[in-house]
């Protein structure tokens, strides 16, 4: 039979560590067997990015900004632990983090369910996304240390000159203080990339913040939101029969844990940090969380949620059997093949990438995992049996 084929390439981003591993033979064994791949190849692995001066990690980010669509494999963020391991000339920052800049978009992640594995919160019957708002606040913030006793005030100087003071504290000793900001155009890119999420989901959207407290900060979350709403999304919400909804984010982590899913939840930056931990976890594997990096111009960057998995790797290189969950990674795939399917209106590939999901998932439920998913897979009548790392996706490859 034919390979299928697509016309414009899509952005291949290649990794680290065990993920690297992975990365070879999900091709390998899943995708070239059938998808005649037309990609764009980036090596973000360590070594290059360090050989190019990171110069790599941006042409990749620029390049998803020209093709669309990008699929990319866990990288090191480097530590001073690994710039000795791999001899580095400096720290470079998270990739992640860089091509975010450049797309200046949101990460969305859903939890990908399987029939055995049973949710912390049984009633989950549907998953849950986190939207997390990637910019500013507490991860842009200035973090002051007060000695003693000291009066903090904000100064805020504009354009002409002019300038306001406002109190923050007057320390009777010593204590910390922090500056942080947002901007208006980068909560509405999130309230934009938010929005069409949902819509193309066909899931109702949450936002939840502390405007009770944190009335002009928060407050602005919840105004450009609402009229990002009325302005250019009430109607295609009520023609989809979805609904946008703010509240406390108490009240809306609450609401969450007795709902059964099915919703985007927009997040700020440190709440998105937080719950999306909480969610997979809660899910039941962070191996079993995928991630898409959408941009308010409507680029597309797909990803595991996890890391290289270094622990595994070490065995690998020691020539020791592995058995890593590769479910997030090729769901990366597919979630970038289908994306260009959809940019083509190429039905071939839309349903190479569902096929490839659904062989994926079959596999599991009928008893054939990784490590990790066998040592909490419940149901009846089957016992589940822990495959390694290549047995795993050739017990896909069959199923296809
Ligand atoms: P990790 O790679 O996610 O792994 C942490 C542990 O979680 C593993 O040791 C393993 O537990 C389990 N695990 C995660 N993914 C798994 C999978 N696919 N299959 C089976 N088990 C899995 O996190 P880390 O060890 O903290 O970080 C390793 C490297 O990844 C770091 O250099 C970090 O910078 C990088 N990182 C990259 C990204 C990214 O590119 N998006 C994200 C996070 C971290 P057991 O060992 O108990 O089996
Ligand atoms: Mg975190």
């Amino acid at each position: 039979m034919a390979k299928i084929t697509y016309e414009k390439p899509i952005v291949e981003m290649q990794g680290d560590e065990m993920t690297r591993i992975l990365w070879d033979w999900i091709k390998e064994i899943l995708i070239e067997p059938k998808v005649e791949l037309n990609t764009e190849f980036y090596d973000l692995g360590l070594t290059h990015r360090d050989e190019t001066d990171d110069l790599v990690t941006k042409e990749a980010g620029e390049a998803i900004k020209r093709l669309g669509v990008g699929v990319k494999c866990a990288t090191i963020t480097p530590n001073n632990q690994r710039m000795e391991e791999y001899g580095l000339k400096r720290l470079y920052p998270s990739p992640n983090g860089t091509i975010r800049a450049i797309l200046d978009g949101t990460v969305f992640r859903t939890p990908i369910l399987i029939k055995g594995i049973t949710p912390y919160i049984p009633t989950w019957t549907q998953p849950i996304t986190i939207a997390r708002h990637a910019y500013g606040d507490v991860y842009k913030a200035t973090d002051v240390r007060v000695e003693d006793v000291a009066k903090a005030e904000l100064l805020v100087t504009k354009a002409d000159g002019s300038e306001a003071k406002y109190p923050v504290h007057d320390f009777k000793g010593a204590g910390v203080l922090q500056g942080m900001h947002n901007t208006d155009k980068s909560i509405d890119a999130f309230a934009h990339s938010c929005f069409n999420f949902a819509l193309s989901a066909k899931q109702d959207l949450w936002l939840g913040t502390k405007d009770t407290i944190s009335k002009v900060y928060d407050g602005r979350f919840k105004a450009i939101f609402a009229e990002v709403y009325e302005k250019e999304f009430k109607e295609a919400y009520e023609k989809a029969g979805i609904k946008y909804e703010y509240t406390l984010i108490d009240d809306c982590v609450a609401r969450v844990v007795r709902s059964n899913g099915g919703m985007v939840w927009a997040c700020k930056n440190y709440d998105g940090d937080v719950m999306s931990d909480m969610l997979a976890t809660a899910f039941g594997s962070l191996a079993m969380m995928s991630s898409v990096l959408v941009s308010p111009d409507g680029n597309y960057e797909y990803e595991a949620a996890h890391g290289t998995v270094t622990r595994h790797y070490y065995k690998y290189r020691a020539g020791e059997e592995t058995s890593t969950n590769s479910v997030a990674t090729i769901f990366a795939w597919s979630g970038a093949l289908r994306k260009r399917g959809e940019s083509e209106n190429n039905a071939e590939l839309i349903k190479f990438a569902d096929d490839l999901e659904r062989a994926t998932l079959t596999t599991i439920e009928s008893g054939y995992m990784t490590g990790d998913l066998a040592i909490i897979f419940k149901a009846d009548g089957i016992t589940p049996k822990k495959l390694n790392s290549r047995d795993f996706l050739k017990a896909i490859a069959s199923n296809m």
